[in-house]
């Protein structure tokens, strides 16, 4: 149900985070995968459905809180988390970084309040994933000024400037679920990294401009929206080649990105 092309197999995805290093802020995550917490907020019905619908496996370590020593990081060191958006997959981990500020979209945020336990379900949403001070740590991309990305990213226009040196903008994909935000990381290195999340759930999405169908995307988002972000990353793919497109559950990005023990 992940490609419009697809046969019904049943499909492996990796649940993806990101650690970045800023020279000035620290240690920030980029969505936290799947912890524990996971299985603990799907013991019961109807939230057990969400983990029928999506078996996860996840090993002794695997969490990104137990992986980040390994990277000489504490958790309580990490000083911002910036939330995609709030499928159980990209927020799991939240709680196990109590120190840090939450980066995300009001809109996004707004989908754990919304009333239905069965409804936020269908909609990958397991509100008990959120910390209960969240909304003390909360900063909101749509508060932040937002600055024109540069002609490398168009036709992505601008984006949310979220520590004030542009090295950190978190950019609007509309489609995959309301409140669905990527980011571009201006890294060390020179390269530009485009995180689009759930945009696209590969990176061969992105090159074939294949979307789900349409019976997936119009559960979790919008169709229309959806297919409109996907063929922007398509044209951005085609026009720069520099530019690493990294989406969250994609098979070739794991195989590039450096692991923990887990
Ligand atoms: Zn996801």
């Amino acid at each position: 149900m992940t490609r419009r092309d697809g046969g019904l197999n049943p499909a492996v995805f990796p649940a993806l985070a990101a650690l970045i290093l800023h020279p000035v802020e620290g240690a920030i995550l980029f969505d936290t995968g799947y912890d524990p917490a996971f299985f603990e907020a799907t013991r019961t019905f109807p939230e057990i459905l969400y983990r029928w619908m999506t078996p996860v496996d996840l090993g002794p370590g695997e969490a990104v809180a137990d992986q980040l020593p390994d990277f000489g990081i504490r958790p309580e060191e990490v000083r911002a988390v910036i939330v995609s958006h709030f499928h159980g997959d990209h927020i799991a981990g939240l709680k196990r970084f109590p120190n840090a500020r939450i980066f995300c979209a009001r809109a996004g945020l707004a989908q754990v309040r919304k009333p239905g336990r069965f409804a936020r379900v269908r909609q990958g949403v397991l509100a008990d994933l959120a910390p209960a001070d969240i909304d003390a740590r909360a900063a909101f991309f749509e508060d932040h000024p937002r600055l024109p990305l540069g002609p490398d990213l168009s036709p992505f226009e601008d984006g949310a400037d979220l520590l004030g040196d542009g090295s950190l903008m978190a950019v609007q994909l509309p489609g995959h679920c309301p409140g669905h935000w990527g980011l571009v990381v201006r890294q060390e290195d020179g390269r530009t990294r485009f995180l689009i999340a759930d945009a696209a759930w590969s990176s061969g999405a992105v090159r074939d401009n294949a979307p789900p169908p349409r019976l997936t995307t119009a559960l979790l988002g919008e169709t229309g929206p959806w297919r409109d972000t996907l063929t922007a990353l398509h044209r951005l793919w085609n026009r720069n080649p520099e530019l690493l497109l990294t989406p969250s559950h994609c098979g070739e990005v794991e195989v590039e990105a450096p692991r923990g023990r887990g």
